[in-house]
């Protein structure tokens, strides 16, 4: 007699639930994943426990017909695809017509469905047998209920984590749902108290509020980008907003949320510099492709998929998020209680950034409507002196600005010295700088490390060692990837001596060494000798410079030249930067804002801290209560 046979139909949905339904959030999103499959613009999603006593999902969805009824708890029973053509064209979110066999096995479930025309049905399974089935009301779409959850399955309901873990995750399941799909208003309660609610509306900015709050919402800047094959939107949040994981970054593929380890690192690189170290940002990107181009069938839960042109879709969502964060001002308030509407002054500020105007109005109508966020008010204007920018000190200091002698340097005491560009005539000068940075004037310095300046915005303090930082990176990270190095020769060379080990990995980077311009000339045994360095290298600290660069080497060995430059010109931005104490005349100042402004990311420094922040003329006046 052989050994093998066909189990039956209830063990393998049992089998089957053990990847499909994991805990409760899993079923969560197997049952929300139905309702929006079935073309629902509203789900009400109830659990009570963590799920682990009851999950109840409403929707009002097209239902299903009567004669599909138990069809639909049939393991591979699906009316998503027909043939295997389809497996390759799937638009919907389910497709492999596991959940419902699934969930029926491991729980009581109970079901009433109508498609709006008749009446309805109704059907109870317990742990996979039906038990009850009778008609129901003609209320169109979908109830199904969920008790008894792995009551037959004892070593998984051990497994489970407590009511509040497990209401984490179904709270994670929703809102990534509602993300993807802005259109269906969710409401989810535990207990009977609500969770979530979104309004439905199709305005993700609006969802955004409702998940991670007001004030995130109004951090966030539009992403928009489109390839041949991609078309990608969302948002991205400023990165004086930061989290501790990547938790945070949501990518949706024609509305299925999935993780994707390479779009997440090229989310990483569109940030680059201006996030600290460890930090992460809040990034929601809905992608819309041709389903040919993705395979979704690859995991259980559907979480992964593999992308065709995966490098081109890292590469578009990467730039997309970088053009976002070029076109804004990304000054963080040193205040950061948000209030929607502001005096007229201040909302034409920045008139660069008007983006933030359309922003404001999506939240501010989601606000008045929703209860859910604490409603705000707009407070009385009151009338009071605005710094006066016409006044003849004020003129004076810009005149200073183009008084500087035609090759000046920043910072005279400083090591080393950043070119500033010769001023050609007045009309240029007066010509606005096109930066994202507002135009500011300088009042004065604190402790020798921050400069206070204003304008009619606002006031501002600036990080003098942050700001020079920024300067000089973006300065040698040019510099460094030159193609040329005007060298300068030295006349005793640099003697460098390392371990043997040290020795034979230089000699394998050799040639990333020199493309920055260091040249390791073999001087016997484990010596080495260096004849010139590039004429920009920080002058007094050429070997300390090459040292370092050398250290980075031996430390990374398997050194990409772009991270070798980048890591380089990092090195050598923070080399001879004005330190904390260090007193700066009025027009070292202006030349440094100045400066500054022209750089391309003028917010961070290259290790992502901030740079500028601003105290707004508003939320001055609300500190000293000249306005309520
Ligand atoms: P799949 O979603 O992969 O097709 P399921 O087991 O989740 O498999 O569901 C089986 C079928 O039951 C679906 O294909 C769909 O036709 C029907 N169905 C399930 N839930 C709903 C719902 N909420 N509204 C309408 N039809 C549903
Ligand atoms: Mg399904």
């Amino acid at each position: 007699m052989g050994k093998i046979k066909q189990l039956d139909d209830l063990l393998s949905n049992k089998i089957a639930a053990g990847e499909v339904v994991e805990r409760p959030a899993s079923i969560v999103k197997e049952l929300v994943e139905n309702a929006i499959d079935a073309n629902s613009t509203r789900i009400d999603v109830e659990v009570e426990e963590g799920g682990l006593s009851r999950i109840i999902v409403i929707d009002n969805g097209d239902g299903i017909e009567s004669e599909d009824l138990l069809t639909a708890f049939q393991r591979h029973a699906t009316s998503k695809i027909q043939d295997e053509n389809d497996l390759f064209h799937i638009r919907t979110l389910g497709f492999r017509g596991e959940a419902l066999p699934s969930i029926a096995s491991v729980s009581k479930v109970d079901l009433k469905t109508s498609t709006g025309k008749d009446a309805g049905d109704q059907v109870s399974i317990h742990f996979g047998k039906v038990v009850e089935q009778k008609k129901s009301d003609s209320r169109k779409g979908t109830t199904i209920e969920v008790t008894h959850l792995f009551h037959n399955t004892p070593a998984r309901l051990k497994h489970l984590k407590t009511v509040h873990t497990e209401l984490g995750n179904i709270t994670d399941v929703i809102n990534r749902q509602a993300m993807a799909h802005p259109e269906v208003a969710f409401h989810l309660k535990h207990n009977g108290k609500t969770v979530l609610k979104t309004p439905g509306n199709g305005d993700l900015l609006q969802v955004i509020a409702a998940i991670y709050g007001m004030s995130v919402a109004k951090k966030m800047i539009s992403v928009e980008n489109e390839t041949l094959d991609y078309e990608i939107k969302g948002f991205a949040v400023k990165p004086e907003i930061t989290r501790a994981s990547r938790q945070y970054v949501s990518l949706f593929i024609n509305g299925r949320y999935i993780k994707n380890y390479k779009i997440y690192k090229a989310i990483e690189r569109a940030y680059h510099t201006l996030l600290p170290i460890g930090r992460h940002p809040i990034v929601i990107l809905s992608i819309e492709l041709d389903p040919i181009l993705v395979d979704v069938n690859v995991h259980p839960g559907k979480l992964e998929a593999r992308f065709s042109k995966e490098q081109e879709l890292s590469e578009a969502i990467e730039t997309g998020i970088k053009n976002a964060l070029k076109q804004t001002e990304l000054i963080p308030h040193a205040s950061r209680k948000s209030h929607v509407s502001k005096p007229k002054t201040e909302q034409s500020s920045f008139s660069f950034d008007t983006s933030r105007e359309d922003i404001e109005r999506r939240l501010a109508s989601f606000q008045q409507k929703d209860d859910l966020v604490t409603p705000s008010f707009t407070p009385p204007r009151v009338e009071h002196d605005q710094p006066d920018f016409t006044s003849t000190e004020w003129k004076h200091h810009q005149e200073s600005v183009s008084k500087e002698p035609e090759e000046g340097y920043v910072f005279d005491e400083g090591e080393p010295l950043i070119k500033k560009e010769p001023v050609k005539d007045t009309v240029q000068q007066q010509e606005p700088v096109s930066s994202r940075v507002p135009t500011m004037y300088p009042v004065g310095q604190v402790h020798g490390t921050y400069i206070i300046a204003q304008n009619d915005q606002g006031m501002y303090i600036i990080d003098q060692h942050a700001a020079q930082e920024r300067i000089k990176y973006e300065y040698f990270r040019e510099k460094v990837g030159m193609y040329e190095h005007e060298v300068q020769e030295l006349l005793v060379p640099l003697t460098f001596e390392f371990t043997h080990t040290e020795a034979t990995i230089l000699k394998e980077h050799e040639e990333e060494l020199s493309t920055i311009g260091i040249f390791l000339e073999p001087f016997g045994g484990n010596t080495f000798i260096v004849r010139s360095h590039p004429q920009w290298f920080p002058s007094g600290e050429e070997k300390e410079t090459i040292q370092e660069i050398i250290d980075q080497v031996l430390a990374d060995k398997k050194t990409d030249i772009k991270k070798l430059r980048e890591d380089a010109a990092i090195m050598m931005s923070c080399k001879g930067s004005i330190k904390a104490n260090r007193h700066l005349r009025n027009d070292e100042m202006i030349t440094l804002i100045d400066t500054l402004r022209k750089s391309e990311d003028p917010f961070t420094c290259p290790h992502g801290r901030p740079i500028i922040i601003q105290f707004t003329t508003y939320e001055m006046e609300k500190m000293f209560k000249r306005v309520m």
